[in-house]
Order: structure tokens, then C-alpha cells, then sequence
């Protein structure tokens, strides 16, 4: 088994150095390989994703990885930027399917900002596409607008496209996780005033047919970012498109308190991912070693889940941060008063601890 890992940018390298210390205390023999992305890979290579870190991404079983971006790249021309790396990556790896989960441990109900009855014991999945939608169809850019009341201003402009096999794929993928789960998956899109949406509603409806076990429904986005911090225990599986998953998932990020604390993974059509922090690579504490690493951790236990078939090792990390929120111990994002504060590092070594 040979895992890519891929520190990237700001707090990246401390996270990541977490996530591999837990790794290598499994008592398991996975090879390791790591290089440069992002800003790093700008800064060594001359580009965000250097080729030699997309061949070992490529050749890899899983890539671990940290997170990228920094705010000394904002006047780089924007494909030399180091988010590029993520884009590139996820079109590259063909990893279409990005999976969120947002959990509330009971011992962090206190850090949401929302009231605990109303956050504890939340789990949901966020299951969001990842390669169409008007992130990625074209045409766009900026040119003479064309008609109306601002006829010959300039006007920026993008496409908003899905294909059906891009909508038929992310929406197995929905139901399939719903069976592990509770059972109910809940469509997510803007059917009342984009076309694009109402397809996508009518293709969720035709693949729901090959899951009569799997509850489904449909929400308009607006009213889902409502519900989502109304009664978020209402939902178990929520599958949506590229833009509106990018919004919801962190909104459901906050839910839980830190966003130092969720994983995600991002897989192609064979369950090889990609898997890292939903954050980004938080410039503002980086080098300090505050930064919280059990979204990177629990990112590694899902990699082991999903595309390493571990899931025992998998339970174990799960188990192991759940012990060590028991213990009390806390990185700054999460601390309140009664409880242990602790850095990265002795995060990362509390929770090998909790291991044995
Ligand atoms: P961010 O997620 O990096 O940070 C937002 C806030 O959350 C900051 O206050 C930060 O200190 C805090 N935070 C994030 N992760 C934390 C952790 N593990 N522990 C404790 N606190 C944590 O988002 P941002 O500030 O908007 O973006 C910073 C850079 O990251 C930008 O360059 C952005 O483009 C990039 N970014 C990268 C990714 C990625 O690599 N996947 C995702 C989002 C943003």
C-alpha cells in the first residue's frame, strides 16, 4: 500500500506530520512518499502541482493531504496559484465524489455555536460533486455584455452544466452511503429557477428507483441552509451539486464546533481518494503549532475506510479521538474552560497514545 502524502502550504506540513505519526503507529506497512503542492510547489517547481507530484499522486493508492494557499500567491496569475493544485488534482485523479461528514461529539457540544439540544449527537454526510456545475463549464470569462441594460459593458460570465452519467454517478454514490447510514438521502438543488437543477432533480429521481430501501427527498438550497442550522439532526445523507455543496458543507463545517475537526475524502469511480481537512491552510496560526490535526488524523481513518480496505485500523483512529476528547485535551479552536489545552504535536502524540 503506497500513500502520496502531500503537505502543501501553512499549517499543512503540522497537520500532516500528525496524521502520518498516527499512521505509522498502527503497526502496518504502508509505504509513504511525500512532495511539494501547492504554494511549496510553486515555490520549488515553479508550479502548484508539479509533475512529479501528480505522477506519485497518480501511481499512489490513497494521497493524503494537507491543505494549500496562502495569501503571498493572491497576485499570481491564477494558474499558478496554489488552489490550482486542488483543481488539478481532483480533475486528474477523476475524483468526482467529495464525502463531508459532519459528526458533533458529545464532548464538544458546548464549542458549536448553535444551542447543544440542538447540535448533540449530530452526524450527517454531505455528499457533494465535485467536477461539473459552474465551477468547471465553460464557456466563461469576461466580455462585452452582449444585450440588455448594460449592452457593451464589460460582464464576467460562467456556465452552470451536468451531464446525466455525472448526475447518474454522484447520485449512487449518495444512496449507496445512505444504506450504511440511516437510510435517507435528501437531493439538494434549485429546481424552481435553474434548469441545470430541474434535470438533475428528475435524474435523482430515476436512479432513486434502483434503491427502494433508501428514503429520498428534495429541498431547494435555500431552505437546506436554513434547515441546516434549524434542525441539522434532520438530515442523514444530503447529496448536491459542485457550488451549493461548497457552501453547505461549511455551513455544516460550523456545526460541529471547529472546522479543525472535520475530514473529508474525494473519490473516483474505483474508491481511490483523495483525503484531507476540510479547511484550508490557515495562515494565521501556521508555524505556531496551534493548529488542531484531528481533521487530518480522522482524514488518514477515512482513507484506511475507503480506498485502503482498513476499516478496523479506520475504528481505531475514530476510537482513539473520541478518547482523547474523553481526556479532556483540546487544541485552542476547541478549548473551553475545564479542559486541557494542548498543541499539534501533543495532540497528535495523545491520540497514538490512545491507540495501545
Ligand atoms: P482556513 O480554513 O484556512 O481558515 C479559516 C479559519 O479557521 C482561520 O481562522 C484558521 O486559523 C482556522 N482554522 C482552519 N483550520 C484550522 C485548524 N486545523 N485548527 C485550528 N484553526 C483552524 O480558510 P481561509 O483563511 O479562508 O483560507 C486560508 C488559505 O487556505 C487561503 O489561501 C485559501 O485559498 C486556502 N484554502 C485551501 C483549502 C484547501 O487546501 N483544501 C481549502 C480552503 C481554503
Amino acid at each position: 500500500m503506497k500513500i502520496a502524502i502531500l503537505p502543501g502550504d501553512g499549517i499543512g506540513p503540522e497537520i500532516t506530520a500528525q496524521a502520518v505519526k498516527v499512521l505509522d503507529a498502527l503497526g502496518e506497512k504502508f509505504e509513504t512518499e511525500t512532495a511539494d503542492v501547492g504554494g511549496a510547489g510553486y515555490a520549488a517547481h515553479g508550479h502548484p502541482l508539479p509533475a512529479h507530484t501528480l505522477a506519485l499522486a497518480k501511481e499512489a493508492d490513497a494521497v493524503l493531504f494537507g491543505a494549500v494557499g496562502d495569501f503571498k500567491y493572491d497576485n499570481l496569475e491564477r494558474a499558478l496559484r496554489p488552489e490550482q493544485a486542488i483543481l488539478g488534482l481532483r480533475k486528474e485523479l477523476g475524483l468526482f465524489a467529495n464525502l463531508r461528514p459532519a459528526i458533533l461529539y458529545p464532548e464538544l457540544a458546548g464549542a458549536s455555536t448553535l444551542k447543544p439540544e440542538v447540535v448533540s449527537g449530530l452526524d450527517i454526510l454531505i455528499v457533494r460533486e465535485l467536477t461539473g456545475d459552474i465551477y468547471f463549464g465553460k464557456p466563461r470569462g469576461v466580455r462585452e455584455c452582449p444585450d440588455g441594460p448594460f449592452k457593451g459593458q464589460r460582464e464576467g460570465f460562467d456556465t452552470m452544466r451536468y451531464a446525466e452519467g455525472e448526475i447518474r454517478r454522484i447520485a449512487h454514490v449518495a444512496f449507496q452511503a445512505a444504506r450504511k447510514r440511516g437510510k435517507r438521502v435528501t437531493s439538494v438543488d434549485k429546481a424552481n429557477v435553474l434548469e441545470t437543477f430541474q434535470f438533475w432533480r428528475d435524474v435523482m429521481i430515476d436512479v432513486h428507483k434502483e434503491y427502494p430501501d433508501i428514503e429520498l427527498d428534495h429541498m431547494y438550497v435555500d431552505n437546506a441552509a436554513m434547515q441546516l442550522v434549524r434542525a441539522p439532526k434532520k438530515f442523514d445523507v444530503v447529496v448536491t451539486g459542485n457550488m451549493f455543496g461548497d457552501i453547505l458543507s461549511d455551513a455544516a463545517a460550523m456545526l460541529t464546533g471547529s472546522i479543525g475537526m472535520l475530514p473529508s475524502a474525494s473519490l473516483d469511480a474505483n474508491n481511490k481518494g483523495l483525503y484531507e481537512p476540510s479547511h484550508g491552510s490557515a495562515p494565521d496560526i501556521a508555524g505556531q503549532g496551534v493548529a488542531n490535526p484531528l481533521a487530518t488524523i480522522l482524514s488518514a481513518a477515512m482513507m484506511l475506510r475507503f480506498s485502503l480496505d482498513r476499516a478496523e485500523q479506520a475504528d481505531r483512529i475514530e476510537n482513539a479521538v473520541k478518547s482523547v476528547l474523553a481526556q479532556g485535551l483540546r487544541t485552542p479552536d476547541i478549548y473551553e474552560q475545564g479542559t486541557t489545552r494542548v498543541g499539534t504535536s501533543q495532540m497528535g502524540d495523545a491520540v497514538v497514545r490512545a491507540l495501545a
